[in-house]
């Protein structure tokens, strides 16, 4: 079976797929080879689930037999970001040609040479070029691509402004749409809490892929009762982290993708601290050379603040302290996004109150948000629609027929 094949290719050639993504966007290199093994774990997750997914579906009626089938759409084009190079793809990927569609992969501008090597694993594994390709291609031609009859379907991961686009060519010409798109993701700790792992993993939470993931832990929403241990602790924990060459194995954070992500996370911390947000820690490049900036904390943030109002996509983070869960549930639901929230607490009934009421696609209690292939993954508000993984995603991009026989 071909997919089973491509998780094979996957994990024989992690270390070289890995290394490739290291080099061209400067995520360590250990988190590059794990993210190829997950893809490989993406892969078989559907060999061995798409069957039963996608099986006739008989329900009770009237008619004589009635049932659903689920058919693929045909051609999906998918536009993708350079945060996870492999993994982006792999879940748009795996599913969808496990449900008999086609893939077009428009991957992002500074990752052409994931790009082709994600080609090279499906082609090894048995996909030809009827099945998915990559195109190397400009942003400026995925409505052309969207214009064309053959194209059934489009995903987009990525910006708010670049899924607004290729949601509305999809729109133009009536085509489905999925986008999973930014978030500014809470990251909240009660009283209840054990602070101590808190803070380890709400520094990983945040640092992870070198602070560049939709799902980093961003805003640090902390009651006031553990607000002063936990940000010393934090303030600590961000000092001590190791920064520098990705494929440095000791190494925890690399250098951002590019030079432009370094200067609109520099002017955003820059802005928040002239508005009165307070430094505690970093705020400011590293190094001559490379994309590099300190692990940054900022408290006392105005609402009005970049670091308060927009998604950070580096190592920084936006301490806010609260007095009470009514607090820290308005403070999290302050944005615009909602794609995923992480919660402390060993409090149940706190527990039942953000799981109800936090607007996001996802919320993990006592661990930090994370993508699984069993478990739907999105979000609401402006971080997008649809799902990607679990049965639910394989589901996005089929056409839910109905049966009826009389
Ligand atoms: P981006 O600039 O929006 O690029 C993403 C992809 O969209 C790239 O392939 C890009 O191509 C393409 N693109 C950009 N503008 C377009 C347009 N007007 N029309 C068609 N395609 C367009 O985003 P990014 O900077 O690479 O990625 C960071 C963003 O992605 C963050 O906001 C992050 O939170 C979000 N993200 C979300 C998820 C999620 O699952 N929700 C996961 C990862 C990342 P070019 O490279 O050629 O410009």
């Amino acid at each position: 079976m071909r997919m089973s094949k491509a998780s094979e290719v996957l994990l024989a050639r992690r270390k070289d797929l890995g290394r490739t993504a290291t080099i061209e966007m400067g995520k360590p290199l250990a988190a590059a080879i794990a993210e190829v093994e997950k893809c490989a774990l993406a892969c078989r997750y559907y060999v061995d689930h798409a069957e039963s997914f996608l099986a006739d579906e008989r329900v009770a009626t009237n008619a004589k037999e009635s049932f659903i089938r689920y058919e693929p759409l045909g051609v999906e084009l998918a536009v993708m970001p350079w945060n996870f190079p492999f993994w982006q793809v792999f879940r748009f990927a795996a599913p969808a040609l496990m449900a008999g569609n086609v893939g077009l992969l428009k991957h992002a501008s500074n990752v052409p040479q994931c790009a082709l090597a994600i080609e090279e694993v499906l082609r090894d594994a048995g996909f030809d070029a009827d099945e998915f390709q990559s195109l190397l291609i400009g942003s400026d031609k995925v409505p052309l691509l969207l214009a064309d009859e053959r194209v059934k379907a489009a995903t987009l991961t990525g910006s708010e402004p670049a899924g607004a686009s290729v949601a509305s060519a999809a729109a133009k010409r009536i085509k489905k749409s999925v986008l999973e798109l930014g978030g500014s993701d809470p990251f909240i700790v009660m009283p209840s809490a054990n602070v101590d792992k808190a803070v380890e993993i709400g520094v990983k939470a945040r640092v992870l892929n070198n602070g560049q993931s939709c799902i980093s832990a961003k805003r640090f929403i902390v009651h006031e009762a553990i607000a002063e241990e936990f940000e010393r602790k934090f303030v600590d924990a961000m000092n001590a982290l190791k920064i520098g060459d990705p494929l440095d194995e000791s190494v925890d954070v690399g250098p951002l993708a590019t030079p432009q992500l370094v200067d609109d996370l520099d002017a955003q911390v820059q802005k928040s601290i002239a508005a009165g947000a307070t430094l505690l820690a970093g705020g400011k490049r590293i190094g001559e050379r490379g994309n590099f900036y300190a692990p940054t904390v900022l408290a006392n943030i105005p609402d009005d603040a970049p670091a308060a109002r927009e998604e950070t996509f580096g190592p920084v983070a936006s301490l806010f302290r609260v007095a009470s869960i009514e607090d820290a549930i308005e403070r999290a639901n302050a944005t615009t996004f909602g794609l995923g929230a992480s919660v402390w607490t060993n409090d149940r009934a706190e527990i039942e109150r953000f799981v109800d009421e936090i607007e996001s696609g996802q919320v993990f209690v006592n661990a930090m948000v994370a993508s699984d292939p069993r478990m739907p993954f999105g979000g609401v508000k402006h971080s997008g629609y649809g799902r990607e993984l679990g049965v639910h995603g394989i589901r996005e991009f089929v056409n839910i027929k109905t049966v009826w026989i009389e």
